[in-house]
This record gives C-alpha cells, sequence and structure tokens, in this order.
C-alpha cells in the first residue's frame, strides 16, 4: 500500500469513529507525510488541527492506523496549507478573475440527492411551510440545510444532540415527548429540523410536522375565525413526529394551550412523536398549564447549553469552510473569544467577513482587517455592563429573598447558599477585591468572601441544581432588558 492508500484506510475508519462534523472539520484535508519506526508525521491545514489531533484524536488515530498491521506510537502533525494561497497571490491571480472557489469541503458532497437539497432557497417567514417533499402531501417546514452531519458537537450540546438521535431511530417510542431547552442562538431549531430531515430521509411515508408556537397559535385562531377548528385538529392527528419549537409563547394564551393540550394527547395515545423546544425549561415557563406542564415534564428534557471555547472554535471552522472562507488562526482565536454566547452571532461574524472579503476582493484578511470589520459587532455584542447592585437584585429576585435579608442578616441555610452565589458572582464576573465584596454584605470579612467564592466554584461542579441555577443567573444578569 502506499502511504496514501494507508491513510485513506485510516480515514476511513475514523470517519465511523467520530461524527461527520468533526470529521470535516478536523480531518478533511489533511495528508501523511511519512510513517517511520513508530511514529506517523501528518500534514494538516492549521494549529487548531495540530492541537486536536496530536491531543484529542491521538488514540483514534493510532487505534485506526495499528488496525492496519502498523505498531505507531506516535503522532507528529506538520501544519502546512496557507501556503498554496500564498503562493496564488505571488503569482499575481486576482481575486476578480480567479474562479469562485467552489465548497471545498461540504459535509454531503458525496450525496447526490443533497446537491438539489442545497440549491434549494429557504425563506421560512414568507412560506409557512415551505418544503414539500418525497411523497408527503402536505408540507413539513423542514428546512434541508439543517442537519446531524452539519451540527458540531460539544459538551455544551452532546446531550441533546444524542436525545434527537434517539428519536429518530424509533419514532414514539424511545422520548416521547422530548422537550429540548436552551438559551437563543445555541442549536435547538437545528436539531430539532435535523430530525424532521432525518425522518423525512428515510422516505418512508412518516409525516413530519414543525411549526412554531407562535404559527400554531396563528393558525388556531384563523381556524376558529373560519370555524374549521375541526379540521385543524384533523390535521394534526394525522400527523407522526410533530415538533412544536418555541414552545414558551404558548405561555399565557388558555385556548391556544387547551387545544395544543388535545391534539398532543390524541398524538401521545398513538405512540406519535413530539418534540418541543423552549429557551427555558418546563418549570419555568409561567402560566402554563399545570397538565401540559406535567406532560411535557413527563418525556425527556435535554439542556443546550452556551458553547465552550474548542466549539466554538470547531463551529467557526466548519462554518468558514461552507462558506469558502479562509481564515487564519488568529482570526478564528478572535472571534471565539469574543463572541462567546451564541451561535448565531458567530454566524454573523462570519458573514460579515465573507461580504466585505468578496466586496473588496481580498484574497486574505489580516486580523486587523478582521477587528475592523467586526468591530461594531464585538463591541456591541459585548457584555453589558453589570454592577455589583444588578448582582444582588438579580438574585435576590431569582430567589425570592429580600436585598435586605441577602446583605446582611438571613442565617437560613437558602439564604447564606444565595449570598454566597452573590458574592461568586461579584468575584467571578467583576472580578471585584474580596474585601469589596464583603463590604457590600454588611461589612463581613474578606475570607468569607473568599471562602464564599471557593465554595460555590466547588459545588457548581458537584451540585446539578447549583449549576443550572447559575448558568439561568447568569444568562438573566446579561439580558438586556
Ligand atoms: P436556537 O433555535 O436555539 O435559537 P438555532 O438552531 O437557530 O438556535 O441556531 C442558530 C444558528 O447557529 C443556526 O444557523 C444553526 O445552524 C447554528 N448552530 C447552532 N448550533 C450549532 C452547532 N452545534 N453546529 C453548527 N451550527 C450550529
Ligand atoms: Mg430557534
Amino acid at each position: 500500500m502506499t502511504l496514501e492508500e494507508v491513510w485513506n484506510a485510516a480515514l476511513g475508519e475514523i470517519e465511523l469513529s467520530i461524527s461527520k462534523a468533526q470529521f470535516n472539520t478536523w480531518f478533511k484535508g489533511t495528508c501523511i507525510l511519512s510513517l517511520e519506526n513508530d511514529r506517523v508525521s501528518i500534514r494538516v491545514s492549521n494549529g487548531f488541527a495540530k492541537e486536536w489531533l496530536e491531543n484529542k484524536y491521538h488514540l483514534i488515530i493510532l487505534k485506526s492506523l495499528n488496525n492496519l498491521g502498523y505498531s505507531v506510537k506516535e503522532i507528529r502533525c506538520k501544519v502546512e496549507g496557507p501556503q498554496e494561497k500564498e503562493s496564488q497571490k505571488s503569482l499575481g491571480i486576482d481575486a476578480v478573475s480567479a474562479p469562485i472557489p467552489q465548497k471545498e469541503i461540504s459535509p454531503k458532497k458525496e450525496d447526490s440527492s443533497s446537491f438539489e437539497r442545497n440549491n434549494q432557497t429557504f425563506s421560512q417567514k414568507e412560506t409557512p411551510f415551505f418544503s414539500q417533499r418525497h411523497n408527503q402531501s402536505f408540507q413539513s417546514n423542514i428546512n434541508p440545510r439543517y442537519t446531524f452531519e452539519n451540527f458540531i458537537v460539544g459538551t455544551n450540546n452532546e446531550l441533546a444532540r444524542a436525545a434527537c438521535l434517539a428519536v429518530c431511530e424509533d419514532l414514539g417510542s424511545i422520548y416521547n415527548p422530548l422537550f429540548l431547552y436552551g438559551g437563543v442562538g445555541l442549536g435547538k431549531t437545528h436539531l430539532l429540523q435535523s430530525i424532521g430531515n432525518t425522518i423525512l430521509n428515510q422516505n418512508n411515508g412518516k409525516k413530519v410536522l414543525y411549526i412554531t408556537s407562535e404559527k400554531f397559535t396563528q393558525e388556531l385562531i384563523n381556524s376558529i375565525k373560519k370555524q374549521t377548528v375541526d379540521q385543524f385538529k384533523d390535521q394534526y392527528s394525522a400527523i407522526d413526529l410533530l415538533i412544536i419549537d418555541d414552545v414558551q409563547f404558548l405561555s399565557g394564551r388558555e385556548k391556544t394551550q387547551n387545544e395544543f393540550f388535545h391534539i398532543f394527547n390524541t398524538l401521545y395515545q398513538q405512540n406519535k412523536q413530539i418534540v418541543i423546544s423552549s429557551d427555558r425549561p418546563p418549570k419555568a415557563i409561567g402560566t402554563l398549564e399545570d397538565r401540559l406542564r406535567s406532560r411535557f415534564e413527563g418525556g425527556m428534557i435535554a439542556d443546550i447549553n452556551k458553547p465552550e471555547f474548542e466549539t466554538r472554535i470547531a463551529i467557526l471552522q466548519e462554518k468558514a469552510q461552507e462558506k469558502s472562507l479562509s481564515l487564519s488562526d488568529e482570526i478564528i482565536i478572535y472571534i471565539a473569544e469574543n463572541i462567546t454566547s451564541n451561535i448565531r452571532e458567530l454566524e454573523g461574524a462570519l458573514n460579515r467577513l465573507t461580504a466585505i472579503q468578496q466586496f473588496h476582493h481580498l484574497s486574505h484578511l489580516t486580523l486587523d482587517d478582521a477587528k475592523n470589520i467586526l468591530k461594531e459587532l464585538i463591541s456591541s455584542g459585548k457584555k453589558k455592563v453589570v454592577t455589583h447592585q444588578d448582582i444582588i437584585r438579580n438574585i435576590s429576585e431569582f430567589y425570592e429573598i429580600s436585598s435586605e435579608d441577602l446583605k446582611q442578616k438571613g442565617r437560613k441555610k437558602e439564604v447564606a447558599t444565595a449570598r454566597q452565589i452573590a458574592m461568586y458572582f461579584m468575584r467571578k464576573e467583576l472580578n471585584m477585591p474580596y474585601t469589596g465584596i464583603g463590604r457590600c454584605f454588611g461589612g463581613r470579612d474578606h475570607t468569607t468572601a473568599l471562602h464564599a467564592f471557593e465554595k460555590i466554584k466547588k459545588l457548581i461542579e458537584q451540585d446539578e441544581k447549583i449549576k443550572k441555577d447559575i448558568h439561568h443567573l447568569k444568562e438573566k444578569l446579561y439580558s438586556i432588558s
């Protein structure tokens, strides 16, 4: 076997053991440079790929090579790549006359059907039921753009993704209903739509409907006006997979909730699959009817959190590749460090870079270009300025403890814990000195503040409830109201 064949065979195995999106992000475009003694040398196109291959995927790589009969113990990655582009530039190939780069690394490249699908235009706003596929007699509202293949997995979303995949295995029987929740722009709709796509692509005539709860309400109101409520309900009872996005908007709408409850029950009793998303857990959706809430809680609940640094990097790389945008590592790091809470905003940054790069026919962007282009986005996307008063107010509202009790007395356990969380936030978010923190709480000693910080830091790792509380508090603190 030539070296190239060896590496292709190894890649074939690696591809089976990680997700397609991860594979595309880290392994596409790699090649083997040498395989000598017990060391393999691999060429990668950037520093992240080097780091990930050497540190995170090294066991998988070793295993796949050793399965081919080699006994490799060490992996070395060499970063090479942008040179090609550099040499193009030095040859004077101008961006205007150069052919527009095709999507080099498309996760769905080999899939011919996806070619057509990718060319479909998507306009969710204009047409409520926009993707009519296969032998569906009605439109499903499923956008072929969102798939599991192009969904990057990180610790923030792996549970939610696994639950969604499980649902696709066997509709209606594994997790029913499946309830996903998480903040804005973190991939809920993407996952929901991926379920829809997977089921539609199975081509077995299953009826799928994706609808937002707002649209559902609107359609219900229309049917009431037109006196076609029965038809409205009949239409739903024929569905095999009902996906309701952003269910928090049902909150407080009694009539809608009531009809939804009946539809839900009809489907549920027939073992039809229901998947729901919301920006908060069922418990936290105010004025949700109890019977509906307990139905939601009766299935599987999975949350999606903000992506950690590595996941943000992986997402940026994947999306940049999709857009044929070549970015240096330092630009990717710059974006990942400055846009931390929302994947939609990460995409927004890339869109802006792509637009400017194409408009000015730039062959490559420097870090300063990128900083300049993203100036407004990053400074306006920056955290709202938070004060220690905001922290006290938020925590006292969240735990329903008066801010006086929080600051002064109150020795009950809940009050003491809430106070420690407030101290933790002041240190973590505002980087206040411990003495200053002590002063905010009736002149307590700085060691009390230090102890509180350490204690909460530890609890976040051990106690799921505290972890979630902190997560919600932080979101609440920075949300602009
Ligand atoms: P939400 O519904 O939670 O507000 P979306 O599903 O609309 O968020 O996600 C916002 C954007 O970010 C979408 O374009 C989506 O494709 C993208 N996105 C979110 N999470 C991921 C991920 N893990 N991998 C790739 N793209 C993602
Ligand atoms: Mg959404």
